[in-house]
């Protein structure tokens, strides 16, 4: 089966599912539909507002769009027409995003798989892994070091910001302690900082800084420090984003101490999360082609459906 692939929004996560997409086998690339009108790729670009069009020619639909409004505003629409995968990284909120999702996508018989990426995504699946094996797990996540896209995006949809960054720093005593097992009680907000770089103009500082530090679920849990620097300095010091993190998992059984610990170490996080991303996208088109329908995250989603290889050629290979 050939997956005809759209990709919807060509930032970095769109430009890393175009690649793989073009690189993979099973997939082909239908298109890329933007809001803006020429993009530097040699596929063929749409106006977003015409996507509806094409329903007939795609397969699965990548929602490569920003999570802190475009998917809230979006997302429905597209799971109407189109089967799709997404991206949506807030997690108080996944609960919410999955309900509207299934929704509209069991009334129009499309599949929605919500949520992927690595955090929530392969994350998600290591939490439930970790925590199923013990009477009394003990698990804890770090992040990082590294630059959180959906943070950052939170960060440059503030007014009056014109670049912003956010790196999340874990602290090596606390990862220490999780992988010995006396990671009870290390609540996020001590295992972490989170560190965000501004341009803007000056008369805004204040107001920025308070907007960012105030913001619900993304920054006020945490110790945040905002740090207002030159357009030049973000250029030379700001460009590369690496990510990944921990989660660590340990338990007692009879006496005997074990831990699990699922660890990403990424060069580049948009390029990653697209990886997680176009799996879950296979997933979502052999979910559809079993005449399944609704919205799931990647925990409703049976591992081997990520595999180009069928359930068959997995269990020969011995997995
Ligand atoms: P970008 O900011 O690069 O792109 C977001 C959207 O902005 C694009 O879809 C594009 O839409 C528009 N855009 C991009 N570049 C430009 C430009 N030069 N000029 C004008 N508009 C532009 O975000 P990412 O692709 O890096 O990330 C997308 C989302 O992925 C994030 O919001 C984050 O929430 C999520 N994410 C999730 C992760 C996970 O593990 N679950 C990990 C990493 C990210 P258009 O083409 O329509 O203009």
């Amino acid at each position: 089966m050939t997956i005809k692939a759209g990709i919807v929004g060509y930032g970095n996560l769109g430009q890393g599912v175009e690649y793989l997409i073009n690189s993979l086998d099973d997939f082909e690339l239908f298109g890329i539909f933007s809001r803006r009108e020429t993009l530097d790729t040699d596929a063929d670009v749409y106006p977003v507002e015409d996507a509806a069009k094409y329903k007939d020619d795609i397969d699965v639909m990548f929602l490569c769009v920003g999570s802190a409004t475009d998917i809230p505003d979006q997302a429905t629409g597209f799971a109407e027409h189109f089967t799709t995968v997404d991206t949506y990284d807030n997690h108080s909120k996944v609960a919410e995003h999955r309900a509207a999702m299934h929704k509209v996508a069991q009334a129009n018989d499309n599949v929605a798989v919500v949520s992927t990426g690595w955090d929530p995504g392969l994350f998600s699946m290591n939490r439930v892994l970790g925590l199923s094996l013990f009477p009394e797990p003990v698990q804890n996540t770090f992040w990082g070091k590294g630059l959180s896209q959906g943070h950052s995006d939170a960060v440059r949809q503030v007014q009056g910001v014109k670049r912003g960054v956010q790196y999340t720093i874990p602290a090596q005593d606390a990862i220490d302690q999780a992988r010995a097992g006396n990671g009870q009680g290390l609540s996020k907000t001590q295992a972490h900082d989170r560190i965000v770089y501004i341009v803007a103009d000056a008369a805004d500082h204040d107001r920025i800084r308070e907007e960012i530090v105030s913001m619900p679920a993304y920054f006020e849990p945490y110790d945040t420090t905002v740090h207002f620097i030159s357009e030049e300095e973000f250029e030379r010091d700001h460009q590369g984003a690496p990510h990944g993190g921990h989660v660590i998992t340990t338990g007692n059984l009879q006496g005997h101490n074990a831990s699990v610990e699922f660890s990403l170490d990424l060069e580049s996080n948009p390029n990653f999360t697209a990886a997680a991303m176009v799996a879950f996208g296979r997933a979502a088109a052999r979910l559809k082609a079993q005449g399944q329908s609704g919205a799931f995250t990647v925990l409703e989603v049976p591992p081997y459906l990520l595999s180009p290889q069928s359930l068959d050629d997995l269990l020969k290979s011995e997995i």
